[in-house]
């Protein structure tokens, strides 16, 4: 079965932590592609940085440099909150027949169950957690037994199950987080190396976390 690959963020901005996951993401659950969904209005987070337009031009900046990598726009052109639940019924319109695999870092996982509808999540999608330095998978109590009810036997799974299952993947651990770049490149530090070229460019560019 084809196998598509749900990451989204609010790319604030993209940065290397970001693209290592979807691509080890990728390579061990053999999907297809993966399409990165900037969010518009998250509704657990304060506005972004910058503006839609230059979250937008870094994002496609950054998946340029993998051919199974794509932006995905549909929550910038929806109007109101971007509830990854809404996200996912309109994906699973449009792919009926593929296996799906929203991809998350521990931080989101934890924060599930303050999203809306989050218990359906996984009738529409597999959910996929990646490790991120810091964050611990639970154990126990709602999240952890969410984890023992649905824990994927193998990674086949997302190839021959459309939706369903969890997958924790323990990917190569990168610190790099939005918050911080945004802070030491206000403090004149120079992003380079934790975010791509071409993103670094257009940070420099337009002067957005200055
Ligand atoms: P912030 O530091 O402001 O929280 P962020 O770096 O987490 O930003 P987001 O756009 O909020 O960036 O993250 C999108 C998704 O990527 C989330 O599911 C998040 O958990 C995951 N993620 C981000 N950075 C990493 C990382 N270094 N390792 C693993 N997962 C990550």
């Amino acid at each position: 079965m084809n196998s598509i690959g749900i990451f989204g963020g609010t790319f604030d901005p993209i940065h290397n932590g970001h693209l290592r996951i979807a691509l080890e993401a990728l390579e061990e659950l053999s999907l297809s592609a993966v399409h990165f969904i900037p969010c518009a209005q998250s509704p657990l987070r304060s506005e972004p940085a910058a503006t839609n337009d230059i979250r937008l031009k870094m994002v496609k900046a950054a998946v340029e440099a993998e051919p199974r990598f794509f932006m995905d726009t549909r929550e910038i052109k929806r109007v109101g909150p971007s509830y990854t639940y809404d996200t996912l019924t309109t994906l699973r319109d449009g792919y009926k027949e593929s296996s799906m695999c929203l991809i998350l870092g521990m931080d989101s996982f934890i924060s599930l169950p303050r999203w809306y509808r989050w218990e359906e999540l996984i009738d529409l999608a597999h959910i996929v957690i990646a490790h991120r330095p810091g964050w611990k998978a639970p154990t126990e109590g709602l999240l952890g037994d969410f984890v023992q009810e649905h824990l994927a036997e193998s990674s086949q799974d997302a190839v021959t199950k459309r939706e369903g299952r969890l997958f924790v993947l323990p990917v190569t651990q990168l610190e790099i987080s939005a918050t911080k770049l945004r802070s030491s490149i206000r403090l004149g530090l120079d992003p380079k190396f934790l975010v791509p070229e071409s993103v670094r460019a257009i940070i420099k560019e337009t002067e957005c976390y200055a």
